[in-house]
């Protein structure tokens, strides 16, 4: 009887999970995945792509009100929610499928069940059969935080169900302050929804260039969405089909569905990870990995959202890439977690790669800015109130570009292009020498001239 009934165990057929056990298959090794809900994970199920179908829906409403100022007469259009939610299951049932048959083309065996840690080579799957395996990849992912338990929780929703709502909310409350929060909040309000998003903080999307989030916040309440910031939900009160939400600050809000979007934990609870030996990183509650995503157990990875890195598709398929390389393809890799380029699909979008200007003024001496806000050219004819804005942050002793910020419409497309001459750290000149494309808003990225701040660190007398 062989010592392991499969070289690799993946607990979790996510981003990372799926992309990790086709490599390995490819790799040559037998391979077994397990999943207790979708194949595709968080992403492809309940996250990106649900979300950006969702976004590509509700921003509709904008372009058939632009299109007055172009001339065109649109009249009475109707939008019918539970159309666009089983339109919106159909194409995921499609992406599920497609995921799974790549899976099984490459070769590894696909297991419809929760998979638990006996010990750490040993996994218990839900059916009761165990596994054993000479290495094992954790890639389980995370899960929405609820927060404190106040009173009424049990009335709230996550992304998890906003994505299957029976009826479009005609009021909504939403608390969070980060990129979900924000996207859900402006699919709402697309869709005609009144909006009400409760923040703790002082401004939203925190850890983001300041000037981006005075930027968007004023966008969003342009489009007639209330932003409560410096509160909190407190309680949650539910008459018949209502809810009335009351806040710290003693205000209370009425709505039709209270949806909370307070940050995500990663999915370790109840996997046997003590039974493994493996430990947690006491930083963020993620597993503990080192540069090649190795736990504290040698035979054991763990890659994506569960090791609470950086928690974003791309960056979960290419730890899961580089894992199957590492331990079945002999080229060890270890994954650049450096200059990764992110959005926020709010409305309007966001794009940004690299260093806020904060962060730069704390690492270099000496920082310069370029900024500009402008109406883009079909606000112009649309009339719509609306700026762009266009931020590059630059090391001023060394020219590099070392941060770039956009937002207004296809920031995150500008942003994924941006982010390679950054990363191959291009200067402020490299910039000013490429011609601009006329006429586009991106061309403004290549046309800053002169810095709107310059910050001169002193040396420490
Ligand atoms: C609403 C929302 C929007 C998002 N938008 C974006 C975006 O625009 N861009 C972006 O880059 N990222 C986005 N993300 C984040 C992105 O979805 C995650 O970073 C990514 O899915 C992480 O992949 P993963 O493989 O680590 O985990 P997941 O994709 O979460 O996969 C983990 C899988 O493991 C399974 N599992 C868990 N425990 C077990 C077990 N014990 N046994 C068997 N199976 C198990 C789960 O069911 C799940 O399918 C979004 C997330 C959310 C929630």
């Amino acid at each position: 009887m062989a010592e392991f009934d499969v070289d690799l165990f993946v607990i979790g057929g996510g981003s990372g999970g799926v992309r990790a056990a086709r490599i390995a298959a490819g790799h040559g090794a037998r391979v077994m995945i397990a999943e207790e809900y979708r194949m595709g994970g968080t992403c492809v199920i309940r996250g990106c792509v649900p979300k950006k179908l969702l976004v590509y829906a509700s921003h509709i409403h904008h372009d058939i009100e632009d299109a007055a100022g172009f001339g065109w007469s649109i009249a009475s259009a109707t939008f019918d929610w539970p159309t666009l939610i089983a339109n919106k299951d159909k194409e995921i049932a499609r992406l599920e499928a497609a995921y799974t048959a790549n899976v099984e083309k490459s070769g590894a065996r696909i297991v419809k069940a929760r998979a638990v840690f006996e010990n750490p080579n040993t996994l218990r799957l839900a059916t009761g059969e165990a596994v054993r395996a000479k290495y094992v990849l954790i890639a389980t992912g995370g899960a929405p935080n609820h927060g404190f338990a106040i009173p009424g929780i049990e009335h709230v929703i996550s992304s998890n169900e906003a994505f299957h709502l029976s009826v479009l909310p005609k009021r909504i409350v939403i608390q969070g302050g980060g990129y979900i929060a924000l996207e859900f909040a402006c699919i709402f309000a697309g869709f005609g929804s009144d909006v009400t998003l409760i923040y703790r903080g002082d401004n939203i999307l925190r850890g983001f260039d300041d000037d981006v989030r005075a930027h968007v916040r004023s966008e969003m309440e342009k489009e007639g969405i209330a932003i409560l910031t410096g509160c909190t939900v407190n309680r949650v009160d539910k008459h018949g089909e209502e809810f009335t939400s009351h806040l710290s600050n003693g205000a209370s809000v009425a709505s039709d569905q209270v949806m909370f979007a307070i940050g995500r934990h990663p999915n370790v609870a109840g996997l046997g990870l003590e039974k493994a030996g493996v430990a947690i990183n006491p930083g963020n509650g993620g597993i503990a990995v080192d540069g090649f995503s190795r736990t504290s157990v040698p035979n054991i990875y763990a890659i994506g959202d569960v090791t609470h890195r950086t928690n974003l598709t791309p960056v979960a398929i290419r730890e899961g890439h580089a894992f199957a390389d590492t331990v079945f393809g002999k080229r060890p890799v270890q994954v650049d977690h450096a200059e990764i380029p992110t959005a926020v699909f709010s409305q309007p979008e966001v794009g940004t790669v690299g260093l806020t200007e904060a962060q730069a003024r704390a690492h270099f001496s000496h920082v310069d800015i370029y900024k500009s806000s402008f109406r883009p050219m079909k606000a112009t004819m649309s009339g719509r109130d609306t700026r762009m804005l266009m931020k590059l942050v630059v090391d001023a002793l060394t020219d590099r570009v070392v941060g770039c910020h956009i937002v207004g419409d296809g920031a995150a497309e500008m942003v994924q292009l941006v982010a390679i001459a950054i990363k191959m750290k291009a200067t402020k000149a490299d910039f000013d020498a490429t011609m601009a494309l006329h006429p586009t808003a991106a061309e403004e990225l290549v046309t800053m001239r002169t810095p709107t701040a310059r910050h001169v660190r002193q040396a420490a007398e």
